[in-house]
């Protein structure tokens, strides 16, 4: 049978959706894999078929229990004989399995990772008895500290190579940014894995951040326009959803809670109730979501700022599985920032946090962008996209826009010229010719020194961050970042590419604001100083006028 056939025959699909024959064909040439593909893209497919047409066993690991039956359930519907083995089963129950495994009647096992290398277990022993032919790791970011739902039992399976080494496995995740990616591959000791990365853009979902500002009146007036629809909205802590949820049932709304708190019984009752629709809003902690195939999730609203980008696009991913037009809605604010600071700081993890802050940064960028959303996004997954998404909030904006491509080859040619081995401050300070003795006497003799001096230091900053945003330039995540080209840059360089940038305003005024929170370095036109005033109510701000008067803003 072929794989095409097979999917046929047992899924009752006409054709392969995105990779999903390719990452067939490599598991059953006995290659690793390592798959990328977001929320609903199928991701199961790409190991159940396999299974079926291979002679063996294929293992499947997966983290949630209640999963684990769903697909097994299904599997057994078509016709294809599946079990897991898992705590809530009887010892009966378990033994009625394992002697079905040793007969050969089961092609799909699914297993909790923990069941599998705990020091008593004997499974592994028996497994390897069996004709293992394929290991799938499902949601296999959990792997990693640098991912968003880091589970210790998942580094068990740093074993599974060396236990069965001939097996092929494939990783599967739906959000993985290049750490984590590098991560799962290393943890799992995959060899020479092809990778398959799907597109992660979900076009019929639109993005908005809105200051975190009386936000409970910008929620009701938000859930007021949509009555009818299916919604989450994360909170960061447990007893905020409760309270919210309670705040939102008293205003007239269908609203329920869900935390890793909750007991069980009260977490399957409303999560039942808002699959079936009984509960249109779930107050939720990010405890909630994974594996709930809900298509008609309407809106995803962060009520508090995500603690990272892998995070957020995960949560929002849960609208719009349906694909009609649905809503992300975050509202940021500087207080939290701040609170997610002191939290990234784990103790004697230097390294972990260092990531962990720079994944909350890279989440803050995401918040004050004055370029499209999505492209960031994708760009933040490592996939080319357009300027324009023309649906996020800031592509329907009104922002001035220019002509930007000769500015841009200026500041890109000086990242070459210093041989990108400096930091934005740095290539500016070469751009305008510094005057600085320790810099001007090593690069003066260049052509391109001073190239810039018709322009701000403020505005090269801010062009030089539109850049970055748009993928012509990257900054590394070292203490001290530095400025690098990327591929997209050779075609700017070239001339073939145009370059647009947005308009400051009142250019005169405003030239630099302080708070902690720019401390990298990026600067604002004055129409984003008044948005990111608004975000960071009370936290004390200065504005260094050009006449440097210094403004200080304490409450705006
Ligand atoms: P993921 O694990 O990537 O979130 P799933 O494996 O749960 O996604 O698949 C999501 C849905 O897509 C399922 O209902 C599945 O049956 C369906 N699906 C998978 N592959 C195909 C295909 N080739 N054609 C049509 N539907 C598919
Ligand atoms: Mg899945
Ligand atoms: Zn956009």
């Amino acid at each position: 049978m072929t794989p095409l056939q097979a999917l046929q025959k047992y899924f009752g699909y006409t054709q392969f959706r995105h990779q999903q024959e390719a990452i067939i064909k490599q598991l059953m040439s006995g290659g690793d894999a390592m798959v990328l593909m977001p929320t609903g893209g199928g991701k199961s497919l790409c190991y159940q078929l396999p299974a079926v047409l291979l002679p063996g066993l294929t293992i499947v690991i997966s983290p949630l229990i209640a999963l684990m039956k769903d697909q097994v359930d299904s599997l057994n519907i078509n016709g294809i004989p599946a079990a897991y083995i898992n705590s809530s089963q009887t010892t009966g129950e378990q033994q009625d399995i394992i002697s079905r495994l040793r007969s050969g009647q089961i092609k799909l096992l699914y297993l909790a990772p923990e069941r599998l290398f705990s020091s008593e277990s004997r499974l592994v022993s028996f497994l390897k008895s069996l004709n293992v032919n394929l290991i799938a790791i499902d949601e296999a970011h959990c792997i990693s500290h640098w991912g968003h739902d880091f589970r210790p039992e998942y580094l068990m399976l740093s074993s599974f190579k060396t236990e069965f080494p001939s097996v092929p496995v494939i990783a599967l995740t739906a959000t993985a940014d290049n750490l984590t990616r590098e991560d799962i591959k290393e943890k799992l000791a995959l060899h020479n894995p092809a990778e398959f990365v799907s597109s992660f853009n979900r076009p019929n979902i639109s993005y908005k951040v809105s200051p975190k500002k009386n936000s409970y009146q910008q929620l009701l007036s938000f859930l007021d326009e949509r009555k009818e629809d299916s919604g989450i909205i994360y909170c960061l802590s447990r007893a905020s959803t409760e309270d919210l949820a309670a705040d939102l049932r008293a205003a007239g709304y269908l609203a329920s809670a869900y935390h890793a708190g909750l007991d069980q019984e009260t977490k399957a009752r409303n999560q039942e109730q808002f699959l079936r629709d009984e509960v249109k809003i779930m107050v939720a902690t990010i405890a909630f979501g994974m594996g709930i195939n809900k298509s008609n999730v309407r809106y995803v609203v962060h009520y508090d700022l995500p603690k990272n980008i892998e995070g957020y696009y995960q949560e929002t991913g849960r609208a719009g599985r349906d694909g009609l037009p649905s809503e992300a809605l975050l509202f940021y604010s500087a207080a939290d920032f701040y609170k997610l600071q002191r939290f990234a700081k784990v103790d004697g993890n230097e390294e972990q946090s260092r990531i962990m802050l720079k994944k909350l940064d890279d989440m803050v960028k995401f918040c004050q962008l004055q370029t499209c959303r999505r492209q960031y996004l994708m760009h933040y997954f490592n996939e080319p996209f357009p300027d324009h998404c023309g649906s996020c909030d800031v592509c329907l904006t009104e922002f001035k826009r220019f002509d930007g491509t000769i500015l841009a080859q200026k500041a890109l040619s000086a990242v070459v010229r210093l041989n990108q081995r400096f930091g934005t401050n740095y290539v500016i300070d070469f751009l305008r010719g510094s005057k600085s003795e320790k810099i001007r006497d090593e690069h003066k003799h260049l052509k391109t020194y001073g190239i810039g001096t018709d322009v701000s230091k403020a505005d090269w900053q801010r062009y030089i961050s539109q850049l970055v945003n748009q993928g012509y330039l990257q900054v590394t995540d070292d203490n001290y970042p530095i400025l690098q080209l990327t591929p997209a840059s050779d075609a700017v360089l070239k001339g073939q590419q145009k370059i647009e940038f947005t308009l400051a305003e009142d250019l005169e005024v405003a030239t630099e604001i302080q708070n902690p929170i720019y401390e990298a370095g990026l600067l604002q036109d004055l129409k984003t100083i008044r948005f990111n005033l608004a975000m960071n109510e009370n936290v004390p701000a200065y504005i260094i006028l050009s006449d440097a008067t210094l403004l200080e803003i304490a409450t705006y």
